[in-house]
């Protein structure tokens, strides 16, 4: 492993405009489970009831429930290490973005500050009906779907893309644009299930980036675009890379 990490950091430290994108496992060491492990909030509210479009559209009052639920959460949760090594690579100039999938406010809070959030931000709310974007108040709301001071007081969505939404289109195309121009991506924590983001990585690749892979467990980009597979977890193994950098820059 310690040539493998070695190997990423000399990689980082060459790469003009390196990038990482970033899934759930990220944020797993801070607490917030990821779909696809046993347990937690996805377990209670199965993201196919309570995380799509139509869901939200049928019953909203019944939706809600997940998204309170989870801002109660966040508000107990910090940033771990992998989010605090990424904000440290990228104040040393060796990191230009984070686009995460993440819809948790963990890497800003660690100290990225060039981040693109591609699936929204679960503390915000936003109205469909006129477009007002406010932060999440779940005192305010007493339990009952937040809704907007505009003409007919439409009851407020949570700012986060549900699947069966379009990506915000700004992320899209910024992502977009990185994704052709990046010369070496790092992808941490994300099971290269959800598209289009799943997608990002694979158009690095075929622009000529470097892959270098971050995750507990194989994912699809591992045997087809990961040059490099640092297995274990991302608190960990980001630390070990964010110190070989700062060791090769000493
Ligand atoms: P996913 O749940 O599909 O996959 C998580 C991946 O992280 C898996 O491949 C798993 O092996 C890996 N993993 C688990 N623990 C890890 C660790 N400690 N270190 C490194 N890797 C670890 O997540 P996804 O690919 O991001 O897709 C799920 C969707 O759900 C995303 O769209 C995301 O927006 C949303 N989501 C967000 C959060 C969050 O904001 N924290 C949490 C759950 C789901």
């Amino acid at each position: 492993m310690e040539d493998l990490i070695d190997k990423a950091a000399k990689a980082i430290v060459a790469a003009k405009n390196p990038i990482a994108v970033t899934g759930a496992g990220i944020s797993v060491e801070s607490g917030i489970p990821d779909f696809r492990s046993p347990g937690g909030l996805w377990t209670t509210y199965p993201p196919d009831q309570f995380a799509t479009i139509d869901a939200f559209e049928a019953d909203p009052e019944k939706v809600w429930k997940l998204w309170f639920a989870l801002g109660e959460s966040l508000a107990k949760v910090s940033p771990n290490a992998g989010h605090r090594a990424l904000a440290s690579l990228e104040a040393s100039g060796h990191l230009s973005c984070v686009i995460t999938q993440n819809i948790d406010n963990l890497h800003q809070e660690a100290g990225s500050r060039k981040v693109i959030e591609y699936h929204g931000n679960a503390r915000h709310i936003l109205c469909l009906t006129c477009g007002h974007r406010a932060p999440l108040d779940i005192a305010a709301c007493g339990g009952h779907a937040p809704r907007c001071v505009c003409a007919g007081a439409p009851i407020m969505k949570p700012d986060v893309t549900l699947f069966g939404e379009l990506i915000p289109p700004n992320a899209m195309r910024d992502s977009e644009l990185l994704a052709q121009s990046t010369d070496l991506v790092l992808i941490v924590g994300t099971s290269a299930q959800v598209y289009p983001a799943a997608a990002l990585p694979m158009t690095a690749k075929s622009h000529g980036a470097t892959i270098i892979e971050c995750n507990t467990a194989i994912t699809d980009f591992t045997p087809t675009i990961t040059d490099l597979f640092l297995q274990g977890k991302a608190g960990s193994m980001l630390s070990l890379l964010s110190a070989r950098v700062n060791a090769l820059l000493a």
